[in-house]
């Protein structure tokens, strides 16, 4: 069976997290039921069908908290000898210097680790866990030291954090972090229930990034991306130069498909709805179905002759899928 090329695949390799991230995205936490535990057998099993499917350029590990998987370092091995790049995404907690060693033996090309505040209390606020503070600065610290090109600090910009960003920045610059990315808080899994503290308006937005824009300007050693898109309506992007703004598309070739353990494929790993299965179906069919492409075809209302729509494509909108159960509404930010 010939292999589909796909570019970019965000594999969750579970859905336990030791965190409890007031923003977190992932729809299937709301904090009401218990996660399955991890799964190492089925993240295997469905890692070598995904890969005997699929000839994959960047698979980025996440979850979920994908350290929880005891069998991590077997799994990116698997995939870099199947010629795949690997990324972490994990929160930081449980990267022991040991287990960073390991990644860097098997040729990881970056980890990235949520830092949403300079003040611990702020950081544990948001991430519901005593203590993370620390290890997610100290592994912060530890990955720029060992690989600076592949250590990327992640700054979720919410309501509550946003006062700190210049002064989180300043110490992520200290202890030699020069990649961040900056995103906006999204809408959706637990954020859902703290929409109200974390989600702001425009002005507040625009004052988050310009912060970020006057660090940028004077350290131009330290790179920024944004990878949440922000629908342009709600914050034009062009006064931030230093940072790169990523877009959102339909198209599959151009934005990370997310891949669940259990083999359920989905838009994005932001989205709720399961497009196939890949133990039922090949990726390529699933992500090549009519009922699946014209479901991500539908333009917005609002969209339909703003002239921006071909960069802006609604803003995020599996936050859309998440609030409003439909993919053919504008982001959910805008009602901010
Ligand atoms: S955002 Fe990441 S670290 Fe936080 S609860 Fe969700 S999966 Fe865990
Ligand atoms: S495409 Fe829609 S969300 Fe984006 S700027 Fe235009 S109207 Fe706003
Ligand atoms: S729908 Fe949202 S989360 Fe998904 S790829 Fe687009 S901007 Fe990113």
């Amino acid at each position: 069976m010939a292999r589909t090329h796909l570019n970019n695949i965000v594999f969750e390799l579970t859905q336990a997290c030791n965190q409890c991230c007031r923003f977190c995205y992932n729809y299937w936490r709301d904090g009401s039921t218990p996660l399955p535990p991890p799964d190492p057998a089925q993240v295997r099993r469905t890692l070598r069908k995904l890969l005997s499917q699929a000839s994959v350029g960047t698979l980025s590990f996440s979850g979920g908290e994908p350290l929880l998987l005891r069998n991590i370092h077997d799994l990116a091995l698997h995939a870099r000898f199947r010629g795949s790049n690997v990324n972490i995404l994990t929160n930081g907690t449980m990267l022991t210097p040991e287990s960073l060693q390991n990644f860097i033996s098997i040729g990881i090309g970056a980890i990235q680790i949520p830092f949403l505040s300079y003040k611990p209390e702020v950081h544990e606020y948001l991430t519901g866990l005593p203590g993370s503070w620390a290890k997610a600065s100290d592994s912060l610290k530890r990955v720029a030291g060992k690989m600076p090109v592949g250590a990327f600090a992640v700054l979720v910009i919410t309501k509550v954090n946003a006062p700190d960003v210049t002064g989180t920045l300043e110490f992520l610059y200290d202890i030699g972090v020069r990649n961040v990315m900056v995103n906006r808080f999204n809408i959706g899994g637990m954020g859902l229930k703290h929409t109200e503290e974390l989600a702001f308006g425009r002005e507040a937005l625009a004052a988050a990034f310009a912060d970020v824009e006057d660090f940028a300007c004077a350290h131009p050693d330290m790179h920024f991306v944004s990878g949440v898109c922000t629908p342009l309506c709600m914050l034009d992007t062009a006064p931030y130069r230093h940072i790169r703004f990523t877009w959102c598309s339909t198209d599959f070739s151009l934005r990370p498909v997310a891949v669940s353990y259990t083999g359920e494929v989905r838009f994005c790993n932001h989205s709720p709805v399961v497009m196939g299965n890949i133990y039922n179906r090949p990726i390529g069919d699933i992500l090549l179905d009519p009922m699946n492409i014209s479901r991500y075809s539908v333009v917005p209302g609002r969209c339909r002759d703003c002239r921006m729509l071909s960069r802006c494509n609604g803003g995020c909108r599996a936050a859309s899928e998440q609030v409003f159960g439909s993919f053919g509404e504008a982001d959910p930010i805008l009602n901010y």
